[in-house]
């Protein structure tokens, strides 16, 4: 099956007015890329960021999102905002998110259903830590974050969804899976996932996320379950980010 690669720049709680118009001119200069090359900005530049790439094809991302519809919730945002932006994509799950804004398993499935429910597609972040990898844990964390998703939205649900399998230990500390590790915990994932559904199994795209560069990329994209990437601080950087698109082919 041929998946499309996605390559996602997760920018973080990172930019200004000033500095993002500069980030994006410099991604427009990007050639057409086969891939599916996707933003995510805080919220308040999602407007911005909105405008800046409406005659591009690069696609907007949101960092997070509420599992409420609207109402008494102070501070939060909803999916129809996030809509009214433009948003394609919304980032769960991540591991700052789950380590330290405390989000469950459960919590994280409610957001999935909220974002799966408007009509945008979950980002589903997922993935062990070092302590768990060590101790020969990596599937079945990775197998029991999926699960508590399955269990609310449906295996079928999996099928508008991208998962993003990034490994806490690798995640802004400069040390990468390889690749063969990253495609071991992938097609184990895939495997996983065709238990219940094989079609879903075979259709769902997976990236990678953890110190992505452009001198690691080509070797990830390689991989056969390695469907494209997440990238985090490299994706601050034009000209690195437009490397590591290239990569992609
Ligand atoms: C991320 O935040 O999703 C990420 C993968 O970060 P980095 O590329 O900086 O490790």
């Amino acid at each position: 099956m041929i998946r499309q690669k996605i390559v996602a720049g997760n920018w973080k709680m990172n930019g200004s007015k000033e500095s993002i118009v500069s980030l994006i001119n410099g991604l427009l200069e990007m050639d057409g890329s086969s891939s599916e090359v996707v933003v995510a900005p805080s919220f308040p530049y999602l407007s911005q960021v909105d405008e800046l790439i409406s005659a591009s094809s690069i696609v907007l991302a949101a960092q997070n999102v509420s599992q409420e519809v609207k109402g008494a919730f102070t501070g939060e945002v909803s999916t129809s905002m996030l809509g009214d932006f433009g948003v394609k994509y919304v980032l769960l799950g991540h591991s700052e998110r789950r380590s330290l804004y405390g989000e469950t398993n459960e919590l994280i499935a409610s957001k999935v259903k909220a974002v799966l429910d408007f009509g945008l597609t979950p980002m589903l972040c997922i993935g062990e830590t070092l302590a768990e990898r060590e101790s020969g844990k990596t599937l079945e964390v990775c197998e029991q974050q999926l699960q508590a998703v399955v269990d609310v939205v449906g295996i079928a649900s999996f099928e508008q969804m991208v998962i993003a399998y990034e490994p806490v230990w690798a995640i802004g500390t400069g040390l990468s899976a390889s690749a063969e590790q990253a495609q071991d915990v992938h097609k184990s994932i895939r495997a996983f996932l065709a238990k219940t559904s094989e079609s879903v199994s075979q259709k769902v795209q997976i990236l990678y996320g953890g110190s992505v560069k452009a001198s690691t990329s080509s070797a990830l994209f390689q991989m056969p379950d390695v469907d494209g990437a997440l990238v985090g601080g490299a994706s601050l950087d034009a000209k690195e980010f437009i490397a590591i698109v290239k990569t992609a082919g």
